[in-house]
């Protein structure tokens, strides 16, 4: 089995990165940076989403797993700690795969010619520098609303932890492959009337933004962001591409969010339970 070793670049991390992949070739996998079929993320959830999109033209053929080296990550789950155990469990299991839905988004241009598709792991946001957004916003190719606001918030269930939660969306757990879409600071008045609700679009349910004002528009797809102009549409839907990531352990969504969000206190329910 080949594997490549994203770390997050700090001390911490490249010690890490040092150690498993000193034990994984004395374990006899390769090393293959190019196609690997384990890409192991170290660092934190947007060390991982970094180790995504370097891996994005092999989708197919690879899995994920990452380890965190600060706080507990949706991406990251494992602890430093445990990493003795995950060597071993790589080099002698074949692991189990878990595969959670991702974004697609296609940016068409007014004047024709290419169109831009990326994939996205958290989300994808549209917001502009220059005072706010006004787009159509159509859903299965009819008319929703006009939205006019700060912006908009295209996400996945795993990334629904992440912006999509600052915004008041919904956490949609990763076995629905849906996308979610959540508002910005709408302006609601007289004139101008959204939802207001966070939208959840299942598989084959396209979502297309078109701009009523030309804006220079920043768009983000998970960590990166490209400035646009001459917009004509953005469109959303879930992607026909999956991300797999490689399973050692049950580690249960609704775990790591009560871990991340709540609390990773037992002690906590043993108090309320005696109260
Ligand atoms: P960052 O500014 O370091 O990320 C913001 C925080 O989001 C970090 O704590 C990061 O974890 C965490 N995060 C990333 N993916 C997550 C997920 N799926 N569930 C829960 N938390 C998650 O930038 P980054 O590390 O490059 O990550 C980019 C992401 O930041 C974007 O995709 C977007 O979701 C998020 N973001 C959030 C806000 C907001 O909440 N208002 C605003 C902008 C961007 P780590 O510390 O482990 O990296
Ligand atoms: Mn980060």
């Amino acid at each position: 089995m080949k594997f490549v070793i994203v770390s997050k670049g700090d001390e911490r991390s490249k010690t890490i990165k040092g150690t498993m992949k000193q034990y994984l070739t004395d374990f006899g996998l390769d090393y293959d940076e190019k196609y690997p079929d384990l890409v192991i993320s170290v660092g934190g959830d947007g060390t991982f989403l970094e180790a995504f999109h370097r891996y994005i033209h092999c989708l197919k053929s690879t899995a994920f797993i990452g380890v965190h080296t600060g706080h507990l990550g949706f991406y990251a789950d494992w602890v430093p700690d445990q990493v003795e155990k995950l060597i071993i469990e790589i080099a002698k299991t074949p692991f189990q795969i878990v595969e959670y839905p991702l974004l697609e988004v296609i940016i068409r241009s007014k004047s024709g010619g290419t169109e831009d598709k990326f994939l996205a792991l958290n989300e994808a946001t549209i917001k502009t520098a220059e005072g706010s957004v006004v787009f159509d916003v159509e859903i299965k190719g009819d008319h929703f609303e006009t939205f006019r606001g700060d912006g908009l918030c295209v996400s996945t269930p795993s990334g629904s932890t992440a912006y999509n939660k600052a915004l008041g969306g919904g956490i949609i757990h990763p076995s629905l492959e849906a996308i979610q879409l959540t508002e910005m600071a709408s302006i609601n008045n007289r004139v101008f009337r959204t939802i207001g609700s966070p939208l959840i679009l299942p598989k084959h349910h396209t979502c297309l933004l078109k701009p009523l004002v030309d804006r220079s528009f920043l768009i983000t797809i998970d960590h990166f962001t490209e400035s646009y102009t001459n917009v004509k549409s953005i469109q959303c839907r879930v992607a026909k591409e999956q991300v797999r990531f490689a399973r050692f352990k049950p580690f249960p969504f609704w775990d790591r969010v009560r871990d991340s969000f709540v609390t990773d206190d037992d002690s906590d329910s043993i108090k309320r339970s005696n109260s």
